[in-house]
């Protein structure tokens, strides 16, 4: 007998074991066993063939309804052409130079079919399908071997693999499987009626009724969620035990001599997550946790604060930028809020003061030699820099902090390289601006504690959002301009946002031509900041902004907005995240639908800074009542940045979702949805939790699992590096 561990050569033989190596990958009957059906198709219950549209793949469940093969005419050779129907309509199956088919494809036969949905002289047919006849409910030899229940699991499959033949395997594999231990403690088990690990992986396979598979699928997928939480607390815990240097609040140092010139009072929740921050710093282990906030939340301020009290304790802090544009901004908005805090090491400086510096790949070799030195030196208490910071020629005499700012640009792996550096496990905060729902947080940042930011500073002004139909209504499009005209009039200043620098290529152009879209050209920055400046905008200041210029340019255009020489700046999405100049009130968005819902979201962040309202105006040529203009229409209804998130989250594929944060564990993840799954996940969660603060002494099986998932883990992580 076998097990889940047990080799499927023993049990299909080398040829059907090989092809589902080939196919699947699959070398073991628990590898199989996991391969779980898509849906069932019930015996006798005949599929609907006018649904079919033509280039389906599909696998029907249909009666032969007529079969007969004639010479092909002119030419050598025969067909066989045999018509299945469900009742009412029917379809053609069509085979070349086969004609001895014909004798087991008997007509009343019921059978699976399998194939493209082709279209020939207006009708829908299969040319060539795999197929499977059911044996007849009285023919009991045949109905044993195949398709014996009532519902016939339908699996992913392969052109070498029809979903029967998978289903043989699966069955040829249960029967040789001896009982299959259990790691799910009993307890949790029971709590949730579910069955135990053996009777789901059969009856999944083999429901005598669609209620027993679904809750077989549950338990699987619960399982697949309790062993993701109990790897994520499991590696927290870890965290948690390693030694790092406390760095407790000091009063009388840096951190109350800036709190004392603040020009604003902390909003109640930047208190809040200072007082949880705090208590993580005060503690001998590292803190690990996420800082997720709104756009404009004012996130900065409060990982200032943090960096101060690692500096009043004598460390440093490095701050992590994904661009330059960033890193830049931060030195500015640091520089401001400290003031002559900042200006350590100067003659007639603050007594109570550090400095701070720039690490970026593109600064003067002169630059970074200095740069580099305040950071080995420990003179400089915060370093910020883009992945620069990353390079083995930056070294620190005592790093305390990291602070890593926008982490859905950054793998865990960059995080980890920044570690590396500090003498002792360092504190990490992490910042987002793209908040996500609890439970994906819990999934893609499991291992960290949350913090969220979810009110804006009093008095931040409120945004407009409006959605432009410039095909529709080109007038809309000639009323933007004049808008960001008044707004420049009153001392304003405008963002245009384009989706590329230079004009399209022929490529893209053909794809809107082979997609059927009426071909309009997408906007771009080179070719709209002239058109502007010479016309619509004619008398603005209008400065171009994207990647592909130098860092110095990119650097003096932004200082040169900040400082209100420039009116409007025409950028691509490089302005996206963070950028902060509270006098800018207007961005138009052009060809809006180009982006997703979270960056557009991100992006009208950046307007609404300042005392005055902010207006979004969102261009597009999408048709009314496509989606592209109905996630336009969600953006303009709502600023709550979940629920758009959530909205962005469901339009991804769940790989998507998890982003590279779970690589490691994502192949286990067969049946667990993050979105659909939230309560199931939030159980889990507990469940782990619950269980881990006993340990799992008591469970064997289950720690072996444990330690397989972390393998798994640590191997994929090992291979992607
Ligand atoms: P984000 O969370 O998007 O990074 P920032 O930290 O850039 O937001 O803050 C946005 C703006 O709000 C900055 O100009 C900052 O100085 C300001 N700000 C932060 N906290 C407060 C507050 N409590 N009251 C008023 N303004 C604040
Ligand atoms: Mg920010």
């Amino acid at each position: 007998m076998a097990s889940l561990d047990s080799k499927l050569v023993g049990v299909l033989g080398d040829r059907t074991a090989k092809v589902l190596k080939d196919v699947f990958g699959y070398s073991t009957i628990g590898d199989l066993l996991h391969h779980y059906p898509r849906r069932y198709l019930v015996r006798g219950e005949l599929s609907d063939i006018a649904e079919l549209h033509e280039g389906d793949e599909i696998t029907i469940l249909a009666e032969i309804f007529s079969a007969s093969s004639r010479r092909l005419q002119g030419r050598k050779g025969n067909i066989l052409e045999v018509i299945v129907t469900d009742g009412s309509a029917k379809m053609s199956l069509t085979f070349f130079n086969q004609a001895w088919r014909e004798k087991e494809l008997k007509v009343g036969k019921q059978g699976l079919f399998a194939g493209k949905v082709g279209v020939f002289n207006g009708k829908r047919q299969l040319a060539h399908p795999d197929y499977e006849l059911i044996a007849d409910g009285n023919d009991v030899d045949s109905a044993v071997e195949s398709f014996a229940g009532k519902y016939l699991p339908m699996y992913p499959a392969s052109a070498k693999l029809p979903s029967w033949k998978v289903s043989q395997c699966i069955e040829l594999a249960i029967g040789a499987l001896d009982e299959v231990p259990d790691y799910l403690p009993d307890s949790i088990r029971e709590k949730y009626g579910y069955p135990t690990l053996h009777q789901a992986l059969v009856q999944l396979h083999n429901p005598i009724d669609l209620d027993t598979a679904e809750k077989s699928r549950e338990r699987l997928t619960f399982d697949e969620a309790f062993l993701l939480q109990l790897l994520l607390l499991t590696r927290r815990i870890e965290l948690k035990n390693l030694h790092a240097v406390a760095r407790p609040a000091i009063t009388g140092g840096l951190l109350d001599a800036l709190d004392a010139q603040l020009p604003f009072e902390l909003t109640a929740g930047q208190r809040l997550v200072a007082e949880e921050i705090d208590n993580d710093l005060a503690q001998p282990h590292p803190m690990h946790r996420l800082l997720q906030g709104e756009v404009g939340s004012g996130k900065t301020v409060v990982a200032l604060r943090a960096m101060l009290t690692v500096i009043d304790n004598g460390g440093q802090a490095a701050l992590l930028a994904p661009t330059e544009v960033l890193a830049a901004q931060h030195l500015r908005t640091i520089e401001k809020l400290l003031g002559s805090l900042g200006h350590g090491g100067m003659l007639g400086s603050n007594e109570k003061s550090t400095q701070v510096t720039l690490i970026t790949g593109s600064q003067s070799a002169a630059a970074r030699k200095e740069a580099l030195a305040l950071a080995a030196s420990g003179e400089a208490g915060i370093v910020i820099g883009t992945h620069a910071l990353l390079s083995e020629s930056v070294a620190f005499k005592d790093l305390g902090l990291i602070v890593v700012d926008e982490q859905h640009r950054f793998g865990v792996e960059q995080r980890d390289a920044l570690k590396t550096k500090a003498n002792n496990p360092p504190h990490l905060l992490v910042m987002t601006a793209t908040p996500i729902p609890r439970t994906v947080a819990m999934t893609v940042f499991g291992d960290l504690d949350i913090s969220t930011l979810r009110e804006l500073p009093l008095g931040r002004q409120p945004i407009t959002t409006h959605v432009i139909p410039a095909s529709e209504k080109p007038g809309f499009l000639e009323r933007a301009w004049e808008r960001i005209k008044e707004e420049v009039g009153q001392g304003h200043q405008a963002y245009i946002v384009a989706p590329r620098i230079s004009a399209g290529t022929s490529e893209d152009a053909d794809i809107d031509f082979l997609m059927g879209e009426t071909t309009h050209e997408i906007a771009s920055v080179d070719e709209l900041g002239p058109l502007l400046s010479g016309g619509a905008l004619k008398g603005l200041k209008v400065a171009p902004l994207h990647g592909r210029q130098s860092a110095e340019l990119k650097e003096s255009t932004m200082r040169a907005f900040a400082n209100k020489e420039v009116d409007v700046l025409v950028s691509t999405t490089v302005i996206e995240v963070g950028v902060d100049v509270p006098n800018a009130t207007v961005m138009v968005i052009m060809d809006a639908d180009r982006f997703g819902v979270s960056q557009l979201h991100q992006l009208r962040g950046r307007v609404g800074r300042g005392t005055s309202p902010g207006l979004c105006l969102l261009v597009t040529h999408a048709d009314p009542e496509t989606s592209s203009r109905e996630r336009l229409d969600a953006v303009a209804a709502t600023l709550d940045g979940f629920e758009l998130s959530r909205i962005d989250l469901e339009q991804r594929r769940e790989g998507d979702v998890l982003g590279s944060s779970q690589s490691g564990t994502r192949s286990h993840l067969r049946l667990l949805r993050v979105l659909r799954d939230e309560s199931m996940i939030e159980r889990a969660r507990e469940d782990a939790s619950t269980l881990l603060e006993s340990g799992l002494e008591g469970f064997p099986l289950l720690a072996a699992e444990l330690a397989q998932l972390q393998a798994d883990a640590t191997a994929e992580f090992i291979d992607k590096a």
